[in-house]
């Protein structure tokens, strides 16, 4: 794949600037957004991600952050401005990760050489515009939605929580979060039951989504009902697919360590009724109630006895202080957990991906998010292993990719201008050297970017990581 190299990028006002001394073009660099220079991908496969279409041979123009046309490939083409030859290549829509945590600024770049060209960030903070003017500080970034700080009960599982006890705590604790101007409310397990159906009803008339954990005292049939717009982490699936959903309920609530939590979601998936699931899907799908699996981050838990997991090679993009605060959360499961418990943690995760693929088969809707920057959730890199792994369960290809494009669209209500490779779209898309619908894993094979109408090559966007990396040694 070369750039036409008569045409090149032409830069607005390089004419101006050059003759000015150095320092002075510098200042005007910074203090004027240039809109991106046009380019013009030619004899590409666009792969329609709604049918599964794959129309060969296509030219797709970009003008400034948009898709300007779509049209079969002239022998004129060539000569368009900042023409990139795709000759074998395919055209996908920028692809989002609907479940991350941001630790710092620093690794957005990582998704970006990645292909994801938007996010859901699931932990905010109780200053919403305060960390959105942080995290804009970085570029180049995906677009954020960003949730307010995690709403849990007392005591909450992580420091710096929004806490609530009693139905009017959430009422205030809702009207805050919309008042701060954060797109969602992040719920959490350890709310009480009353809590949450206020917090539910507030959210409702404040016209605010909640998204987040099904907690430990509400069932999942019940937090469909209330109105929570995406469950993650499958929480509250097993026990209420189980035959003993009441008594297991209990003793979540009495559970006090993470392998009681297993134990208990293990005996919900033993006691597990056909029918009783498939009741619970269809409220999912009447209630258009999302399901964001992230089997990323529930896969680990079986892994941690396994040398070669635990040496990924993606740790190189990762600060050192959080690689050395990954190692001491997993302390407990890595010193004294035995083969048996490494053994019950796989046997769970099996379940979970053939629920997965039940609820796939059911029409419950899905998107893919990875829990990035929990231990060896990689920011960017792992969305491809989520993929990989929604298909291991049973999704096809093109579902698969449906969870990462055009789903986050319709969950989002944006498809007018996201998820789909269509002329007047914003201009986020992935460039992939092999066909994603043949294998899934060639999700990965990025050949280039374009993020809101901006190119990054392959040579780009591997020097994004390199920063990256680089940064991570200081
Ligand atoms: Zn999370």
């Amino acid at each position: 794949m070369a750039r036409n190299g008569a045409i090149g990028f032409p830069v607005r006002g390089d004419m101006k600037i050059l003759p000015l001394p150095l320092v002075f073009s510098v200042c005007l660099a910074v203090a004027q957004e240039r809109p991106p220079a046009e380019t013009s991908i030619l004899h590409v496969t666009v792969i329609n991600v709604a049918t599964g279409a794959e129309l060969p041979d296509q030219t797709v123009r970009i003008q400034g952050n948009r898709i300007a046309s779509i049209a079969a490939t002239q022998a004129t083409d060539s000569a368009l401005p900042g023409a990139v030859d795709a000759h074998g290549a395919y055209l996908i829509p920028g692809l989002w990760d609907m479940h991350v945590h941001v630790h710092d600024k620093d690794e957005l770049p990582l998704y970006v050489a990645n292909g994801v060209t938007g996010v859901r960030v699931m932990s905010g903070d109780k200053d919403t515009a305060a960390l959105r003017k942080e995290l804009a500080k970085q570029a180049p970034s995906p677009e954020i939605y960003l949730a307010s700080g995690i709403v849990d009960g007392g005591p909450p599982v992580w420091p710096g929580s929004l806490v609530v006890k009693k139905p009017a705590d959430a009422r205030r604790t809702v009207d805050e979060i919309k008042a701060s101007g954060a797109d969602f409310v992040k719920v959490y397990s350890r709310i009480p039951r009353d809590a949450y159906f206020a917090l539910a009803d507030e959210a409702k008339q404040q016209h605010i989504p909640f998204e987040g954990h099904v907690p430990d005292d509400v069932t999942a049939q019940e937090a469909s009902s209330a109105g929570q717009r995406s469950m993650e982490h499958l929480s509250g699936i097993a026990l209420a697919c189980s035959s003993r959903q009441e008594s297991l309920m209990g003793d979540l609530h009495r559970a006090e360590f993470f392998r009681h939590r297993m134990v208990i979601q293990a005996e919900g998936y033993q006691s597990l009724e056909q029918a009783k699931c498939q009741a619970l899907f269809a409220e999912f799908r009447s209630n258009d109630t999302w399901q964001v699996p992230t089997l990323t981050v529930l896969r680990l838990w079986g892994r941690l006895d396994d040398s070669r997991f635990l040496s990924d090679s993606r740790l190189a993009y990762i600060d050192k202080k959080f690689r050395d605060r990954w190692e001491e959360r997993l302390q407990p499961q890595l010193r004294r957990w035995t083969n048996q418990e490494f053994q019950l943690a796989r046997g769970i995760f099996a379940m979970d991906e053939r629920v997965v693929g039940g609820m796939f088969r059911a029409g419950v809707p899905m998107m893919a998010g990875t829990d990035a920057m929990n231990p060896y959730c990689f920011p960017g890199f792992s969305l491809h292993d989520e993929l990989a792994l929604l298909v291991e369960s049973g999704l096809t290809p093109l579902a698969a990719l449906q969870t990462a494009t055009i789903n986050p669209a319709k969950f989002l209500g944006r498809t007018a201008e996201l998820g789909t490779v269509e002329s007047g779209r914003i201009a986020d898309l992935v460039l992939l050297a092999a066909d994603p619908l043949a294998d899934i894993r060639n999700t990965a094979q990025i050949q280039a970017v374009w993020l809101k109408g901006k190119y990054f090559d392959k040579a780009a966007l591997v020097d994004l990581l390199e920063k990256v990396k680089a940064a991570t040694k200081r």
